[in-house]
């Protein structure tokens, strides 16, 4: 989806609040009436509907007529201007770039802080594949009376659980020292990271030493491990290569991405995401740079010996501790299992030589769908620890 920033500039105040009520209310309400926009935004009824007229023109808010009443609801270009407003308020995004990807649930920007230092933005979009194909009913499945007032099931929720969790996990990965992006902020269902200068692995047609990079890997799996955690996504797409320059060569550096579907060692199907891991990378190797290792494994029952060995931190309980609670990952999961949201392992199974993977993902536009919202507090989640 497009991100069409030309109204963030000319937003006034009053328009912010409205466009804010217009999400308070959703909370509640499938179609916000106008009188609780106008009250909501503690704005004279004469101003809210100017700025509904405003709003409703740049595509932020969408009139709707149901049985009873006629009124508004916030479009996913209206929530994605609230998160943005949030992060340029808390000097986390100045302005926004160019689109790089468009993944199956994603959304990548390249944006610049104000001295111009360019960052990645990452914005879940959960539920858009689905929504292609026409299973938008599942989305009701088994909510809860609770669920339903939160606005939990909704696909603008679970993009938002799938942002906290993403950033619960870059920033826990970052603190230990793990090869990961610089985290900078999260609001609502965007992410902001720093842009790694390099492609990712899948771009890359031949390596000087494919043994050196493998095992490089497999440490990585090990060491996100003894951490508590399985990447449950490590392929070629979420291995980014960056070139190191080093006396008289250059040294390939893999940072990794990409981690809403990261689970415990102590999940159930922990040992099946591991094998999965080990086994997308044994196969990319052995197909692309004809490469095999004579050497069985990684295990997970080896892997699981070394978990908290001398001391390691457990980055599944920090996390966990952190905000991003055991509920919220098991509804995460169960939507994304519902909804069969699986990463770019299936792209990654299929046989392929080609090294550009623009066409993997065709750009869906003009995909805005009707949902209920969920709304929460309005500053961004910055880094304690890179301002
Ligand atoms: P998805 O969940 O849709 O797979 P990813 O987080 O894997 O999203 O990002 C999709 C693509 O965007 C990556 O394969 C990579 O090419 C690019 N990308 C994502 N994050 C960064 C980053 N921090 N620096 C550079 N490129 C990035
Ligand atoms: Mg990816």
């Amino acid at each position: 989806m497009k991100l069409d920033t030309k109204a963030l500039r000319y937003l006034n105040p009053t328009d912010w609040r409205t466009l804010t009520a217009v999400e308070t209310g959703s909370r509640n309400h499938e179609v916000v009436p106008t009188p609780l926009i106008a009250n909501l935004s503690k704005s004279s009824v004469g101003d809210v509907q100017r700025s509904i007229s405003l709003l409703a023109k740049a595509n932020l808010i969408a009139k709707v007529k149901n049985a009873k009443y006629d009124g508004y609801r916030l479009t996913y270009g209206g929530l994605d201007y609230l998160a943005l407003h949030s992060l340029q308020k808390s000097n986390i995004v100045y302005s926004v770039g160019n689109q790089v990807g468009v993944g199956k649930e994603s959304d990548i920007f390249v944006v610049s802080d104000e001295k111009g230092e360019q960052r990645v933005l990452k914005i879940h979009r959960l539920g858009r594949v689905s929504f292609k194909k026409g299973v938008r009913n599942k989305r009701d499945y088994a909510r809860t009376k609770a669920q339903k007032e939160r606005g939990a099931g909704s696909w603008m929720y679970m993009s938002r659980l799938a942002a906290v969790k993403e950033y619960a996990y870059l920033q826990a990965l970052y603190d230990a020292g793990l090869s990961v992006p610089t985290p900078h902020g999260q609001n609502r269902h965007h992410l902001v990271m720093s842009l790694i200068d390099g492609f990712p692995l899948r771009q890359i047609d031949k390596v000087p030493d494919p043994a050196g990079l493998y095992a490089e890997l497999m440490e990585i799996l090990l060491r996100l491990c003894s951490f508590g955690l399985i990447h449950g996504d490590f392929n070629e797409f979420n291995i980014l290569i960056r070139e190191q320059e080093e006396a008289d060569n250059i040294k390939l550096i893999p940072v990794l991405i990409d981690f809403p579907q990261m689970v415990s060692v102590d999940h159930a199907d922990a040992e099946f995401y591991f094998n999965r891991d080990v086994e997308c990378v044994k196969r990319f190797f052995t197909r692309r740079f004809g490469f095999t290792s004579n050497e069985e494994g990684p295990f997970f029952k080896d892997a699981r010996q070394a978990v908290g060995k001398d001391g390691a931190r457990r980055l599944d309980v920090e996390v966990e501790a952190s905000g991003f609670s055991r509920k919220m990952a098991k509804e995460l999961e169960t939507y994304m299992r519902e909804h069969g949201v699986d990463g770019d392992a299936k792209d990654a199974e299929a046989v392929d030589h080609d090294t550009t993977d623009s066409e993997d993902h065709p750009d869906e536009e003009n995909d805005e769908e009707n949902d209920e919202d969920e709304t929460e507090s309005d500053s961004a989640v910055p880094n304690p620890h890179t301002g």
